[in-house]
């Protein structure tokens, strides 16, 4: 039996949040995050609030605005247009997913790159899948990353398997491990074997939003991050791994919630932070 470790994005996070507050606090100036929703998902509501909530608690100055659903697609053009051109917000967000109505790469490709806090444009994409020293790292990718620095976790020269191939998620995930040396396999709802795939895996990242990974699929001593989340009727949220099942195979895992949820977020606030000193030319 592998004694299993938990990989505590809640604590981690919260450490993180620290040792921000600190630089934040030096600042001449309060960074400014301005979020937009358009509609009224639950689920979304609920990630923005805490994104908001915690941008505050760091000492960040934060605008939100929330548009209904059928809202036109020129008048959030607009919005964006309008906050690309003042000078005192650092960073813009748009929450995904968008109503289906909306082109979601023309929004997204709105947003001022210098301000792309999290990382979607054409041109913050460009850079970092061509490699790119200071462009903006997807939250989530980045909070992975963070997550596996605190824990010590070096995936060089191991076979990390992703499973997802969304922007948003795998495909920065995935080309995260290659920049660490890790050698990636990149699977989704096509792939054909899933399960042998992920039984040769020194680390697995899901992200999917559904549970297709327990613990007799898994490697002995592998490392687990579980990214997806499930809202199930009785209002919990649980992951893509049958947590139970994974201890005692994994080395490591990351829970849902209080794993790569946590760690979105406070990539989130440092992606500010950082975006807001190559702004105001802090950043070589
Ligand atoms: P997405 O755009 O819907 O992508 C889901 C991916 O899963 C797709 O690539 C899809 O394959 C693949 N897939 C679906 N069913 C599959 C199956 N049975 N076997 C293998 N692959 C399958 O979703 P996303 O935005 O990447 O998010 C993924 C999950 O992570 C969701 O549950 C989301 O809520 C969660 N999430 C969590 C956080 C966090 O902070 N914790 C942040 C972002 C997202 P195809 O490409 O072939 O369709």
């Amino acid at each position: 039996m592998v004694n299993t470790k938990i990989l505590d994005g809640k604590l981690t996070s919260e450490k993180l949040t620290e040792k921000l507050k600190l630089q934040v606090a030096n600042l001449a100036k309060k960074p400014t995050l301005a979020v937009l929703l358009v509609g009224d998902n639950p689920a979304s509501e609920i990630y923005v609030k805490a994104k908001l909530k915690k941008a505050q608690s760091i000492g960040f100055d934060t605008i939100f605005e929330q548009m209904s659903a059928d809202t036109a697609e020129e008048i959030i053009l607009e919005k964006i247009e309008d906050w690309n051109t003042i000078d005192d917000i650092n960073g813009i967000l748009v929450q995904l997913p968008l109503p289906s109505h909306l082109n979601k790469n023309k929004i997204l490709n709105e947003i001022d790159e210098e301000k792309d806090v999290d990382g979607l444009t054409k041109f913050n994409s460009g850079s970092y899948y061509t490699g790119v020293k200071d462009c903006v790292v997807p939250c989530t990718t980045r909070g992975i990353a963070m997550l596996l620095d605190e824990y010590g976790i070096n995936v060089e020269g191991m076979h990390a398997v992703v499973v997802g191939r969304s922007n948003l998620v795998g495909k920065p995930t995935a080309q995260m491990l290659l920049n660490r040396n890790a050698t990636v396999t990149v699977c989704h709802s096509k792939t054909k074997d899933l399960e042998s795939i992920i039984k040769t895996a020194d680390i697995v990242v899901s992200a999917v939003g559904e549970k297709i990974i327990n613990g007799k699929i898994l490697k002995n001593d592998s490392i687990v991050i579980d990214v997806g989340i499930e809202r199930r009727s009785n209002g919990k949220i649980t992951g893509d791994v049958d947590f139970d099942s994974a201890l005692g195979h994994a080395s490591f895992i990351s829970p849902v919630p209080g794993g790569v949820g946590p760690m979105t977020v406070i990539a989130l606030m440092y992606n500010l932070f950082d975006l807001y000193r190559r702004q105001q030319h802090l950043l070589q």
